[in-house]
C-alpha cells in the first residue's frame, strides 16, 4: 500500500466524517429548535393558566372576603394586606406627582378637585 493510498484513505475517511458531523449538527440545531419552539408553547401556556388562576382567585376572593372565618380566611387577609399596601404606594406615588387619586375609580384629581374628574365620587373627604 502506497502512501498515495495512505494519505487518500485518510481524506476519504475525513470527509467521511465531516460528512457524519454535519449530519449530527444538523439533527441537534433541529432538535434544539424544536425544543426551543415547543418550550415556548409551554411557556404561553403556563401564562394563559396563570391567567387562569388568577381569574378564579379573584373571583373566589370576591365571594368569600366578606365571609368570616371561611376555609381561605389567612389568605384573604394576606390579600386585604397587600391590596392596602398598593393603594398607600400608589397614594404616595399621587401626592409625589402632585394629584391625588380617586378611591372609587383610581382616577387622577388635581390636589384642590372637590369631585373626581371621571367618575364624580365627592374628594372632599380625602386628604
Ligand atoms: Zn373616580
Amino acid at each position: 500500500m502506497s502512501i498515495l493510498d495512505d494519505m487518500q484513505r485518510t481524506l476519504n475517511d475525513f470527509g467521511d466524517n465531516m460528512i457524519q458531523f454535519g449530519h449530527t449538527a444538523a439533527v441537534q440545531t433541529k432538535q434544539f429548535a424544536d425544543t426551543a419552539r415547543l418550550g415556548a408553547k409551554a411557556a404561553d401556556k403556563k401564562r394563559v393558566l396563570n391567567q387562569q388562576y388568577a381569574e378564579l382567585g379573584e373571583a373566589v376572593f370576591a365571594k368569600l372576603r366578606a365571609v368570616p372565618d371561611n376555609e381561605y380566611q389567612d389568605l384573604i387577609d394576606k390579600i386585604k394586606k397587600t391590596q392596602l399596601e398598593i393603594k398607600d404606594l400608589e397614594d404616595q406615588a399621587a401626592a409625589v406627582k402632585g394629584v391625588k387619586r380617586c378611591p372609587e375609580c383610581g382616577a387622577q384629581n388635581p390636589l384642590d378637585a372637590d369631585y373626581c374628574c371621571k367618575c364624580g365620587r365627592s374628594l372632599q373627604d380625602e386628604v
